[in-house]
């Protein structure tokens, strides 16, 4: 780091009278963590990075492994907002070192900056806008996490004031004093369930943002008495929650997808784009898709996309072409949830959409009646596959997709694959409730 920089940065946490500094970063299964040092660290921090041990990390290292370094991206920094009690705390993200001053292969950052770097290679600046959903329920007399939610709280509960809608509010203002542009915040279908949408950025700065949004709204939530639980499914019968993902590329300062006089106004690069996406949607379900829960989202009914299609038109592809064209033209991938590592995520999605380019490969017919209420022979002869069914499914068709498992990294690959499987296991031989419901009386 430049000495200027340093230099500024101290000076910058002196003004804003910070006490605490919180290094974050994220685990291969997608928490993020965070060490905190006091500011007089800080300095020590930016010049040579905090040691911390990585073998305590779930998934991250060996005990013969364990020392790690994290180093702060000076670009990441500022102030977390409202920990007043404790002092006023800054945060950066860090990237994550080896002793020996090489990048670990095991930080999701650095999956992800591998892949932008090949994007770059290829004259491609990455950008994307993630739509983030989540829902507020209720906390019970304990304060633990309930699935009831403010919204149908009941006639006596009705009071002036939704408690979620104001969350919602100060979770934006928190995010917006932050550094977000918030593009769009509402309420979703399902109640309780609300979204925040940020403005496009680098794939980098948008991974880094939704690490930061998750921890954000939770922590303003708990303050109003609420939880708020990006879980894909949490309730039956209504809406999950998406993470819809915009992407788009740009070439120097134009956009790379957008081409008046392409089928549709899109380029070649989009297409073959899309088809990259299409091609390994099966291969990347299990990292954009990564709980047992996921799958249970990922039904007819819902909004949330079930087969693998795209669409200039109809809503309910995998992969929908917004109208916007010119410098807003933009895929929109429609099946990652918000339980993804985002960095991860955004690392296969990418490289995908990049093999797609590389291979000149083409997309099939652009798919505008509604996939949903063709029948089941009428899918097989237009030729349209299905999304894994189960995270079982997705993670055979993990192992098999070699653009997926290069990108993740022998390292990231080994330790997400086992960590999942064992949590396969151990769901696939619990006794569900329906199961005891549906047979119990009858056998
Ligand atoms: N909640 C839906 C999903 O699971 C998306 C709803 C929407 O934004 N149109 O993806
Ligand atoms: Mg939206
Ligand atoms: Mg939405
Ligand atoms: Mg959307």
């Amino acid at each position: 780091m430049q000495e200027e920089t340093i230099e500024q940065l101290i000076r910058r946490a002196q003004e804003d009278r910070v006490d605490f500094v919180r290094l974050q970063f994220t685990d291969i299964l997608g928490i993020v963590k965070n060490v905190a040092i006091p500011v007089r660290q800080l300095e020590r921090a930016l010049r040579q990075g905090i040691q911390f041990d990585g073998s305590s990390i779930e998934g991250f290292a060996r005990i013969e492994e364990s020392d790690m370094i994290l180093r702060p991206d000076p670009s990441t920094y500022c102030l977390f907002p409202g920990l007043r009690p404790e002092g006023r705390t800054a945060r950066f993200i860090c990237d994550v070192y080896r002793p020996d001053g090489r990048p670990f292969e095991g930080d999701p950052r650095w999956v992800l900056r591998r892949v932008l770097q090949e994007a770059a290679e290829m004259g491609f600046r990455v950008m994307l806008g993630p739509e983030c959903e989540f829902f507020l329920f209720k906390r019970d007399a304990d304060g633990r996490p309930t699935v009831q939610t403010q919204d149908e709280a009941g006639y006596f509960d009705l009071g002036p004031i939704d408690l979620g809608e104001d969350a919602r509010r100060e979770i934006v203002l928190a995010l917006e004093s932050m550094g977000f542009e918030v593009e769009a915040s509402h309420h979703e279908v399902a109640p309780g369930q609300h979204e925040i949408d940020f403005r496009y950025d680098d794939a980098l700065v948008a991974a880094d943002r939704v690490a930061t949004l998750k921890v954000v709204t939770r922590t303003i939530a708990a303050r109003h008495g609420l939880h708020a639980t990006f879980m894909p499914k949490p309730i039956y019968g209504i809406a999950g929650n998406g993470m819809h993902t915009h992407i788009s590329l740009m070439a120097g300062e134009t956009n790379a997808f957008f081409d008046p006089s392409g089928p549709y106004q899109l380029s070649g690069t989009a297409l073959h784009f899309i088809a990259g996406l299409l091609h390994h949607a099966r291969g990347f379900t299990a990292v954009t898709n990564p709980l047992v829960n996921s799958y249970k989202r990922l039904v007819p009914g819902y909004e949330a996309p079930v087969y693998i299609s795209w669409s200039a038109q109809n809503r309910s592809a995998l992969v929908r072409v917004p109208a916007a064209r010119g410098a807003a033209t933009r895929v929109e991938l429609r099946s990652p949830d918000p339980s993804a590592n985002p960095y991860l995520a955004f690392a296969v999605v990418i490289a995908a959409g990049l093999d797609g380019i590389r291979r000149a490969l083409s997309p099939p017919e652009s798919q505008d009646a509604n996939v949903y209420r063709m029948t089941p022979e009428q899918r097989l002869r237009a030729g349209i596959e299905s999304l894994p069914g189960s995270l079982e499914e997705a993670l055979e068709e993990l192992v098999q997709d070699d653009v997926v498992v290069r990108t993740l990294g022998p390292h990231v690959f080994a330790r997400f694959v086992e960590a999942k499987r064992i949590e396969w296991d151990v769901y696939r031989t619990q006794v569900h409730r329906w199961e005891v419901e549906q047979y119990l009386g009858t056998f």
